[in-house]
């Protein structure tokens, strides 16, 4: 073998062996375990940089953490606009697009009521109805006046405050699955509590695949497998923050025209889009809405909707059928206008 030949041999090995490189990662963020799985060159330096971009969405959106841009805006309520940047005024815009779509049933100033009830804090109780009565005035998107020219925002009541607990997650994956693209990572998968982003394939070829959680059964236990490609979902569900008080669930999820949890017909809705922070949204919405509402959208061109109604029935998109496999443990069968598990 020629020194030439030999060079360009052990090169390309080297590029094999890059291109099958596998780095996992697990990191606890956003009150939640955030795991990675990335194949290629630089999967672990990819890794990495999705880490510290899921920091700064925290460090960004979080009601919780006084620094945050969000804080100032709430702190500034009723004071004076805040200077944002335009990806923040972006989102905060589509934000308050989402609650005039869904008539404020989905509301992003829903934080008093979110901190009332405190369901996700270590100590979640049920508010007096006068508590409820004192928070439920502050919530109304209405009152975010984005200004476009002079990139501020600015609450107009004393008092409110915005909450980006239902879709900042989607954002998230969202933001990382850009990175990934723009990567020279062969594939990689994403997963933020309930919010998973999927790019390109694993090295023998295949599609990469996310369980679909049985809310009846541990963070481990899954229904369904979804294979996902250069795509974003999200899952919402009464099942994972939540407290019981004298035999009654008190969930995360809350109506903001009664000030309580709110009633749905539904175990889960899984969102399946190109765009996470919908994604986030729709999830949570629809888990709200219920099952009528989802029937009637399972056939929507930017979504496809995956969603388990109490009496164990899957309705789901027909388009991502050919990627979902119902497992042979699955307790729930699909409803009748949708097929039959096989
Ligand atoms: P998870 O955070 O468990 O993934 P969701 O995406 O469904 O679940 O978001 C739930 C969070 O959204 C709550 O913890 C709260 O911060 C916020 N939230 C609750 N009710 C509403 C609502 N009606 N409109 C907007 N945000 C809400
Ligand atoms: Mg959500």
């Amino acid at each position: 073998m020629s020194a030439v030949l030999g060079i360009i041999l052990t090169l390309s090995s080297c590029q094999v062996q890059a291109r099958d490189a596998v780095a996992t990662d697990e990191t606890f963020l956003m009150d939640t375990i955030v795991t990675q799985t990335v194949y290629g060159p630089n999967s672990s330096i990819i890794i990495g940089e999705a880490v510290d971009l899921m920091k700064d969405i925290e460090k960004t959106y979080s009601s919780y953490l006084d620094s945050s841009i969000i804080s100032e805006i709430n702190a500034n309520a009723g004071v004076s606009p805040v200077p944002v940047g335009e990806e923040e005024r972006n989102v905060i815009k589509r934000c308050v697009e989402f609650s005039e779509q869904s008539d404020g049933l989905f509301d992003l100033t829903i934080a008093p009521l979110v901190k009332l009830w405190n369901i996700t804090g270590d100590e979640p109780h049920i508010p007096t109805e006068e508590e409820i009565a004192a928070a439920l005035p502050l919530i109304d998107y209405r009152n975010v006046i984005v200004n476009e020219e002079k990139s501020t925002v600015y609450l107009s009541h004393p008092d409110m405050e915005l909450d980006f607990g239902a879709t900042v997650k989607g954002y998230a994956v969202q933001k990382v699955l850009e990175l990934y693209r723009q990567s020279d990572i062969a594939g990689g998968i994403l997963s933020l509590g309930g919010n998973v982003a999927a790019f390109g394939k694993k090295p023998d070829g295949s599609a990469f695949r996310t369980g679909i959680r049985d809310p009846h059964g541990t963070a481990a236990d899954y229904f369904a497998i979804l294979e996902m490609s250069d795509q974003v979902i999200a899952t919402s569900g009464a099942y994972e923050r939540y407290f019981e008080q004298d035999g009654k669930i008190y969930h995360h999820i809350l109506n903001p025209l009664t000030g309580y949890p709110c009633e749905s017909d539904l175990l889960s809705v899984t969102v399946v889009s190109e765009d996470g922070l919908l994604c986030d949204y729709l999830s949570t919405m629809f888990y709200m809405l219920g099952k009528e509402s989802v029937v009637s959208h399972l056939n929507e061109n930017s979504y496809s909707l995956i969603a388990l109604d109490e009496q164990g029935k899957i309705y789901i998109s027909p388009r991502i059928m050919e990627h979902f496999t119902l497992l042979d443990s699955s307790p729930y069968v699909f409803a009748d206008q949708t097929g039959r598990k096989d």
